[in-house]
């Protein structure tokens, strides 16, 4: 009996180590924010085989999230690309400071949710138009507009619409967030107003 044990041990370990060794993570998450990430994700199930890697950052300049192609993955084929999604840890509040992971759990989920828009827009792009989607957006207005509407717009329509509402909504609604940031959002992003035409627009035809 106790032989028996043993030999199962035995083949478990070497299972876990195969799995460690040879089985690439498709997800890398904080535990801090694991939640509200895989809550996110759920409305993307098209996603679950795309690695991606959720990174706090000690400060992004002028957003609060951010995803790219991860650099090594970008010439490989479309579907075996890989993603990270860059976290600031706090962001730029006048007067005070906010720490992202004491924002309301469905803003962060909202949050999110958007950059996972921008990566199933990266998805259908090829690697050389992946490079001058990042000089564009980084050059012209316009692009950035169109970028953060687009990732927006594949949100909305992977149901998470409410989420998208309530995180526009805490930062137009909030008196302590900087005008600067209140103005970027309304510029380039969808307004709550043009997220809820998207949803009945969706409900009525049954998507
Ligand atoms: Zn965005």
């Amino acid at each position: 009996m106790k032989k028996r044990i043993k030999q199962l041990l035995l083949i478990s370990l070497v299972i876990i180590t195969f799995y460690m060794v040879f089985v690439e993570p498709k997800k890398i998450i904080p535990k801090s924010i694991e939640k509200e990430v895989l809550t996110a994700l759920s409305f993307y199930p098209e996603l679950r085989q795309v690695p991606i890697e959720f990174k706090f950052k000690k400060n992004i300049k002028k957003s609060v999230m951010l995803a790219q192609p991860t650099l090594g993955s970008i010439f490989k084929r479309k579907d075996q690309r890989g993603y990270k999604i860059l976290i600031s840890e706090k962001f730029k509040i006048t007067g005070k400071e906010f720490k992202t992971i004491e924002v309301p759990s469905d803003i962060l989920i909202g949050w999110v949710g958007h950059e996972l828009g921008h990566i199933k827009d990266y998805q259908e792009r090829s690697a050389l138009n992946l490079i001058g989607f990042g000089i564009r957006y980084a050059l012209l207005k316009e692009h950035v507009k169109k970028a953060e509407r687009a990732a927006d717009s594949f949100a909305v329509s992977k149901g998470m619409g409410d989420y998208i509402i309530s995180t526009k909504r805490f930062i137009l609604d909030n008196a302590d967030i900087d005008e600067n940031y209140k103005n970027r959002i309304q510029e380039y992003y969808l307004s709550p107003e043009e997220i809820m035409e998207m949803v009945k627009k969706m409900d009525s035809t049954g998507n």
